[in-house]
């Protein structure tokens, strides 16, 4: 089977299953898996521990840009560095997604992570999901898939996902959080969460993982002949 040299970039709104379909493919395709929504999260924890958000999400944002200058955030093992630190856990709790997305409308904080994902985009090969890949980060990807599921689906999922992982969640909280972040994605004035025209929809609100698979894969065949 001949693997071709492509970007697939996944976006659509928050808990569709972006990243857990993303890395299923990356791995079948023995493709990388990138998750930008990752770097959102780690701008976000760091500019919460050192005070340049407060509780009412007034952000600094000439200290925190001038702070970015200095951050060494990337991806290791087990998730989501910044310097020698691992913070894959402090990023997915709900104290961070609840301002994440009001940083990510930071023009300073989408400029600091578009640059890292088109400097890790230049391997190629790679299958990255967030809110503007398609759009803004990689125009030119060869497959743009926009996820998008019923939002009672998406807060059900996300509650079992940080339920799983010792969280103490409540599903309406939850559902709250994902609603208030589609709101602040799609209408903030830089890159807001949209589809790409050339992008193909994915309604996965009745899908197995493995229906999604089948999708995807029929997909491939006739476009790429892998
Ligand atoms: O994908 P995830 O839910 O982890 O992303 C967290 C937040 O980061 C999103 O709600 C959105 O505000 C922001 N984000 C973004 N652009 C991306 C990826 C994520 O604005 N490409």
């Amino acid at each position: 089977m001949q693997i071709p040299d492509i970007i697939i970039a996944i976006d659509g709104y928050s808990s569709t299953g972006k990243s857990s379909f993303a890395k299923i493919v990356a791995n079948e395709f023995s493709f990388t898996y990138l998750d930008s929504g990752a770097l959102y999260r780690a701008v976000t924890f760091f500019a919460m521990e050192n005070g340049f958000i407060d509780e009412e999400c007034t952000i600094d944002v000439p200290e925190l840009d001038k702070a970015l200058a200095g951050l060494d955030v990337h991806f290791g093992k087990g998730g989501t560095y910044i310097g020698d630190r691992c913070i894959e856990t402090e990023i997915r709790s709900l104290a961070v997604a609840g301002k994440v997305s009001p940083i990510a409308t930071v023009p300073e904080v989408r400029n600091f992570v578009d640059k890292k994902l088109r400097e890790f985009g230049q391997k190629r090969r790679i299958v990255m999901d967030g809110r503007d890949i398609g759009t803004t980060v990689f125009p030119d990807a060869e497959l743009k898939i926009f996820m998008t599921a019923s939002a009672e689906i998406r807060a059900e999922r996300r509650a079992a996902e940080m339920r799983a992982k010792g969280e103490d969640v409540n599903i309406e909280d939850v559902k709250q959080n994902l609603l208030e972040r589609d709101y602040i994605d799609s209408h903030r004035e830089t890159s807001p969460l949209s589809k790409a025209e050339d992008a193909i929809t994915l309604d996965n609100s009745d899908m197995t993982i493995e229906d999604q698979m089948v999708w995807l894969k029929e997909i491939m065949a006739e476009r790429f002949g892998c």
